[in-house]
């Protein structure tokens, strides 16, 4: 189906903010259309909400780009030496520091698993103490549509 993208991150962000009592800000950049699975893409913004809330006490920044969904984060960030294992299934950075959030490090295996059935990619980017940005990119994909024209769909 056809999504507007700066819309659906819009209404993503104010069910999150509502859920959790966090505040998100969102920045359009670039408003595009992507023919996609709204769901799916959905679950896959949630995940690395829930990571930005988990891991940061401040604002999050949700940025739409050309192309691109971003979830920036001023957390805890990640050590460079664990950030190539983090889609790992089951993986955690330091069990000491991630116990009082929770979970089984499998957030990102599945986002990494989600991405892939709708044809889109993700990747992160961290900083230790600093933060984080994870990355939705959406088009590259010839049977996705991508337009900078939101009217023309
Ligand atoms: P869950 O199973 O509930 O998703 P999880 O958050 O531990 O648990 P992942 O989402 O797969 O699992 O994340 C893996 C690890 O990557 C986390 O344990 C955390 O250490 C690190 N991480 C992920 N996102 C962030 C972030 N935004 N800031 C800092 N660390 C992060």
């Amino acid at each position: 189906e056809s999504v507007h993208v700066a819309s659906f991150v819009k209404e993503a962000a104010e069910a999150f903010e509502k859920a959790y009592d966090r505040r998100i800000d969102v920045g359009v950049h670039a408003p595009f259309t992507i023919i996609t699975d709204r769901a799916k893409l959905r679950q896959i913004l949630y995940i690395f909400l829930d990571n930005a809330r988990k891991y940061s006490d401040d604002e999050i920044h949700l940025l739409v780009e050309k192309n691109e969904i971003r979830v920036i984060d001023k957390g805890i960030g990640i050590p460079s030496s664990d950030i190539d294992k983090i889609f790992d299934r089951f993986y955690r950075v330091d069990k000491a520091r991630s116990r009082k959030t929770g979970g089984f490090g499998l957030g990102l295996s599945l986002a990494k698993d989600i991405a892939v059935a709708i044809g889109a990619d993700v990747k992160i980017e961290s900083e230790e103490g600093k933060g984080t940005t994870a990355i939705i990119t959406l088009s590259d994909i010839s049977e996705y549509r991508a337009t900078m024209n939101e009217k023309t769909e």
